[in-house]
């Protein structure tokens, strides 16, 4: 039952053959098999979840259920959820109920969906391994001695493990498809401003995006079009109509021309990782496709803009937590205002958040702005220019979504630069506000590696239909890590 897509499911509560309440219980059994070697839950919450299937049983037999109603599913814990500690997996907000949902969270919950608990991922979401959580590293299901990705790690390792049968992520810079790649799912995050941020706990708000990791594309589908669409909490927020994404899927696939950067397949891109990709995008072209060889001329420049804005604007979200009237507070007795704040934080935040908030500061600074922000933000206008101009040309851009395989845990740990460097491929779609995709593309060294398609703004249907044929001709999105097939 676990390996069965979301579709699947869907169509098997409709016919009866599985009831809402046995499909939970199922995912509650593995979560508590596996989940104490994989760490991939913060919170699992069994009782709720026990709750809302049993409504979603009688909605299911009353006949006015939605193709959504009786599916289990994971959050990550960025995502407030209403009587639900709302973690971040920052010891910040360790003891944080939130009072309300976020909209994604409502919205799948009125079409029935059932949570079953939050999932781990990199503190506030900055990372790229989720070792920077709080509540320890998640295992790659594939390898238990090696990184699921990040940041949204929890949610990756739970669907490729077949613990979840999807999760909701974040995606800044990476955080969707990086994990995504490095476990075998498929990850989509959309256009800026496509899918409300509201009551999704803030990074960098200008790059922050919500999206789903899914096992197939058709699956990315059903969810997002249930989770997107305009919201007046979220003044970023695209009031524009959401299409039928998983009708749409499945409609026939127009001709499209595929543009491939050839400056993705320098020496920063493993040999395996490359032959994979070029037979991937071999198989696009069985199906089709032109591909064109296209150039993005400042993408390179994408890493070192993203580490001046993001982290501007998270020194910017992040003074929120200052202990006074949620989240930690330090024991120790202050003297002042100050030291209480000091306390507060320091004991608060872990080492990687701190650097960022240090960063962020230090670019906005009255000396600094002009020669980093503003210069960060001259530089993003160039990448997204390059897309526009490449677009022009093609439907898509695709590449690698990684430049190789999942790493060891710990391996770059204590070198933030390598850490960052990972984001090669995936930064530029979240500079220029781009919908992309990962799709599971291939095996190196027995790990899943990934393809990125990145489209226009609000392509996410073709993006979703081209993945949807891709995975009707190819099956590496069927592979399940061997504990846990
Ligand atoms: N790995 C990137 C970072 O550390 C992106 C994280 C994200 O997309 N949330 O900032």
């Amino acid at each position: 039952m676990h390996t069965r897509t979301l579709a699947q499911l869907s169509a098997d509560l409709r016919a009866r053959r599985v009831s809402a309440t046995e499909l939970t219980k199922h995912f509650l059994d593995r979560i508590a098999r596996h989940d104490a070697t994989l760490n991939a839950f913060i919170t699992v919450t069994s009782e709720q979840a026990l709750a809302a299937a049993a409504a979603a049983d009688k909605r299911l037999g009353r006949g006015d259920a939605t193709p959504l109603t009786g599916l289990p599913i994971a959050h990550k814990d960025i995502f407030c959820t209403a009587g639900v500690k709302t973690s971040c997996a920052s010891k910040m907000l360790d003891n944080f109920v939130a009072p309300y949902d976020a909209t994604i969270v409502e919205r799948l919950q009125n079409a029935g969906v059932v949570m079953l608990g939050k999932t781990n991922m990199d503190e506030f979401a900055m990372g790229s391994s989720n070792e920077t959580s709080f509540y320890g590293p998640v295992k790659n299901p594939w390898d238990h001695a090696l990184v699921p990705g990040g940041s949204s790690g929890g949610s990756a390792a739970a669907v490729a493990a077949r613990i979840a049968p999807a999760a909701t992520g974040t995606d800044t810079g990476g955080s969707i498809r990086q994990p995504a790649a490095l476990t075998g799912i498929t990850g989509i995050k959309p256009t800026y401003g496509r899918v409300s941020r509201y009551g999704m706990i803030a990074f960098a708000s200008s790059l922050d995006q919500a999206g789903v990791l899914t096992q197939t594309a058709e699956d990315a589908a059903l969810l997002l079009e249930a989770m997107a669409g305009f919201d007046e909490r979220d003044s970023t927020s695209l009031d524009d109509a959401v299409p039928n994404y998983s009708k749409l899927v499945n409609e026939p696939w127009e001709r499209v021309t595929i543009g491939v950067p050839e400056s993705f397949f320098d020496a920063g891109l493993e040999a395996d990782n490359a032959k994979a990709l070029r037979v991937a995008l071999k198989e696009l072209e069985k199906l089709g496709a032109t591909l064109k060889p296209i150039e993005l001329p400042h993408i390179h420049l994408s890493v070192p803009a993203y580490y001046v804005v993001a982290p501007a604007e998270a020194s910017s979200n992040l003074s929120r937590f200052d202990g006074v009237r949620f989240g930690y507070r330090s024991a120790a007795k202050a003297d002042d205002l100050l030291s209480f704040y000091m306390r507060n934080r320091g004991e608060g935040f872990g080492p990687e958040v701190k650097r960022r908030i240090l960063t962020g500061a230090y670019v906005l600074s009255a000396g600094y702005f002009d020669a980093y922000y503003l210069q960060a933000q001259k530089v993003r206008k160039l990448v997204s220019d390059d897309f526009t101009r490449a677009f022009r040309e093609v439907d898509f851009v695709a590449g690698p979504t990684t430049p190789a395989p999942a790493f060891g845990l710990g391996q770059k740990t204590g070198d933030p630069i390598q850490m960052y460097l990972n984001d090669i491929y995936t930064i530029g779609a979240n500079l220029a506000g781009l919908p992309a995709m990962s799709l599971p593309c291939g095996v190196v060294r027995g790990l899943p590696v990934g393809l990125q398609l990145v489209a226009p703004p609000l392509h996410e249907a073709q993006l979703l239909k081209t993945g949807h044929y891709f995975q009707r001709v190819t099956d590496w999105h069927q592979r399940v890590p061997a504990n846990y097939a």
